[in-house]
């Protein structure tokens, strides 16, 4: 269950994601909350320079394993506006994050993109129970997956 804290939480990775997009990155933000809900890291993509690596999911995952015991990481919980892509899954597994809550869906996404003519990635679109299983994970939410789609829409259209 998400509850109204976490919304909150969730709010700000939307926003994120927007000012990444007004920043000429594509739209994707993260937070990283402690076991007690207190915002400890947030992130938002940064790939236009040319790193495509530089999602907000990895950023996070490494941040975390530099500045947090093992048991802070366990307890902690990823906020997400989109859902991990492999990638950010296996490093979110490796230093042993807790729960990840999404706004929309890596199938969310696929079918967004599919719709606006956006080319495949180079990686297959795995769900993040198909790259680690034991990761907790929710989502998405409606109301905000229709905002990070019209943030793709915005990237992808230029509307
Ligand atoms: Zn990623």
């Amino acid at each position: 269950m998400v509850d109204a804290g976490e919304m909150r939480l969730l709010r700000r990775c939307v926003e994120l994601a927007r000012e990444a997009l007004e920043d000429g990155d594509e739209p994707f933000g993260s937070v990283l909350a402690g076991g007690d809900g207190t915002v400890l890291a947030e992130d938002r993509n940064r790939v236009a320079a040319g790193d495509r690596t530089r999602h907000p999911e990895f950023a996070l995952a490494r941040w975390a394993a530099e500045h947090l015991s093992a048991r802070e990481r366990a307890a902690a919980t990823v906020f997400t506006s989109g859902e991990h892509c492999p990638m950010c899954a296996a490093a979110h597994a490796w230093v042993g994050l807790g729960r990840i809550v999404y706004a929309s869906s890596s199938a969310q996404l696929v079918a967004w993109l599919a719709e606006l003519g956006v080319p495949e990635a180079p990686v297959r679109p795995l769900p993040i129970r198909a790259v680690a299983p034991g990761v907790v994970v929710e989502g998405p939410v409606p109301e905000l997956a229709e905002q990070v789609r019209a943030l793709h829409r915005r990237l992808h259209r230029g509307a």
